[in-house]
């Protein structure tokens, strides 16, 4: 099993990437913390995972809270021992009608980009005091190329993640912590998405997308196990995309 005697905390893993990555940590060994704020929908994706012969415990976590966060990190230590895997994975969509609303510029900033940083601050003592850990950052394509359909609030947020996450690798490494960045290209809709869960705004960004097709959440899934796992161990602050060659074209 790829993540045995691992502890993982996934935030955002109530829905979509999120969950399909905690289900697919669990099943390669990881005892996973689901986070999120749906409560419901995140203890579901635990008694899945429990199910399948897993182990994984629900903590609700607002990743734009500080306090929610100490509560996580806390509560992981008590409840396992050990912390080595975050994934920094939740987030709101930016495809907003209004291209020039404040509102979803701060929100953009307060969650897609300051909950990564805080998720990073959270865990990143404890990791240097274990002298491991592994961290991924959810970017987008949106943190590489501005996109018709999406409020530059967004690609700012997901560029910051991408760069914010070439700062941590480079200020942790020697302290074994590695911290690398997903890039999901187009994926299902998010739940909070708007303009791209309109089927023909679809069609046509799929029809940019070399592969002909949107992904599926375990390819992230699977790109994110990778870098969380030891096979990655000489691997820190790189960008891996997983968008069907919509960056390469
Ligand atoms: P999703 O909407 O299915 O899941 C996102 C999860 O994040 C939800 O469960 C939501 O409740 C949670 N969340 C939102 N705000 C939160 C907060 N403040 N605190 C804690 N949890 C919060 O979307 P998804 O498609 O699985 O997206 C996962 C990540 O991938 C996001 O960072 C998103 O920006 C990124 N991404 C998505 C796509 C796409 O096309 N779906 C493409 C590129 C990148």
């Amino acid at each position: 099993m790829r993540l045995k005697d691992k502890v993982a905390i996934v935030t955002g893993a109530a829905s979509g990437m999120g969950a399909s990555t905690a289900r697919i940590f669990a099943a390669e060994g990881a005892r996973v913390v689901v986070t999120d704020l749906l409560e419901d929908e995140g203890r579901a994706v635990v008694d899945e995972i429990a199910g399948a012969g897993g182990e994984a415990r629900f903590q609700k976590l607002d990743v734009t809270s500080e306090a929610d966060w100490d509560s996580v990190v806390a509560e992981t230590m008590a409840a396992y021992g050990q912390l080595d895997i975050l994934v920094n994975n939740a987030g709101v969509s930016g495809s907003h009608p209004d291209k020039l609303n404040i509102e979803t510029w701060d929100a953009q900033m307060n969650i897609n980009a300051k909950g990564v940083f805080l998720g990073m601050r959270a865990v990143i003592p404890t990791m240097q005091k274990a002298g491991r850990g592994s961290i991924v950052n959810i970017s987008s394509i949106s943190g590489f190329v501005g996109q018709d359909f999406v409020h530059m609030g967004y690609n700012a947020a997901k560029g910051a993640v991408r760069l914010a996450t070439k700062s941590a690798a480079v200020q942790f490494a020697a302290d074994g912590v590695r911290v690398n960045s997903v890039h999901p290209g187009i994926m299902p809709p998010m739940r909070s998405s708007m303009l791209t869960a309109d089927p023909e705004v679809r069609r046509k960004m799929i029809a940019t997308i070399p592969a002909g097709r949107e992904g599926r959440v375990e390819e992230v899934a699977y790109a994110n196990l990778f870098l969380a796992s030891d096979e990655a161990s000489y691997i820190t602050g790189i960008e891996v995309p997983v968008d069907g060659g919509f960056l390469a074209a």
